[in-house]
């Protein structure tokens, strides 16, 4: 079966028909979810809809894009979602330094910090949680890659989602054991360099995502994504790869299951 590894449908975008949502998934074959928090708010989101639906597995995190807003009383309710669980990963957590204002990774160096600061006090938290992480990572690569190299994360698991990294990038990742994660802007026609990212990725560590309600695929770029595109990615992903399509999806659940940790039996369900 299909899983989407990371997906917001817990985000108000859904509010008014997540239930076709949920069947759309279920009639792609799409047999379970991560919904991936993004600050203390959606991933008690996340973990009630996990706690509602069978096929949903809730991961608890704070995005990047809410460093400035998130400090210390914020990831003191991160900690304590973490301890009431269930949760199969910290994320989404990590560096995004591109300005989108400026459309430039120029932001600034104060913002840069509070970033690297909200990053690590989550990797600690995976590290005592004994979780895998979800990592979003956008223009910093070098600064992400130096902290999860340091020792007191060593052992880490985890995915970089959405990956957006170069070649050396790639290898680094992939030495440090991560898996890695593709979207549908691999589709997109400026994406060359993702598309031989994907090329190069072994089988035996490619997620697939939807990153729902973000990132549709070419055709319908710009409007609301959802797992059910999943599907689509897996079919494009084998194409690209040479190999069948059910080749890809057993591969991608299979990982899935390894990263997160749920049980065979629970797949089956
Ligand atoms: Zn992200
Ligand atoms: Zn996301």
């Amino acid at each position: 079966m299909l899983i989407d590894t990371h997906c917001h449908i817990q985000f108000p975008q859904f509010d008014a028909d997540r239930p076709a949502v949920f069947e759309r998934a279920r009639a792609a074959g799409v047999g379970r979810m991560v919904v991936v928090g993004a600050d203390a708010q959606s991933s008690a989101a996340a973990m009630s809809l996990a706690a509602a639906h069978a096929q949903v597995t809730a991961s608890a995190g704070i995005h990047p894009h809410r460093a400035a807003l998130a400090g210390a009383d914020e990831c003191d309710r991160l900690r304590q979602l973490v301890r009431q669980g269930p949760v199969a990963a910290i994320g989404e957590i990590g560096l995004d330094f591109y300005d989108r204002q400026t459309r430039r990774a120029e932001i600034s160096a104060p913002a840069r910090q509070q970033q690297e600061w909200l990053f690590r006090e989550q990797l600690a938290i995976a590290v005592n949680s004994a979780l895998p992480v979800i990592v979003h990572c956008r223009q910093a690569h070098a600064a992400l890659l130096a902290i999860i190299r340091e020792s007191a994360y060593r052992g880490l698991r985890g995915v970089m989602h959405c990956f957006s990294g170069d070649c050396a990038v790639l290898e680094a990742s992939l030495s440090a054991g991560w898996f890695i994660s593709y979207a549908a802007n691999i589709t997109y026609p400026s994406a060359a360099a993702l598309r031989d990212a994907v090329v190069r990725t072994p089988l035996e560590r490619l997620l697939l995502e939807s990153d729902a309600p973000y990132l549709a695929p070419q055709g319908g770029r710009g409007a609301r994504n959802e797992p059910a595109a999943v599907k689509g990615l897996a079919i494009y992903i084998a194409e690209l790869k040479g190999i069948e399509p059910e080749t890809v999806i057993a591969a991608t659940a299979e990982n899935a299951g390894n990263l997160f940790g749920w049980t065979r039996a629970q797949e089956k369900r």
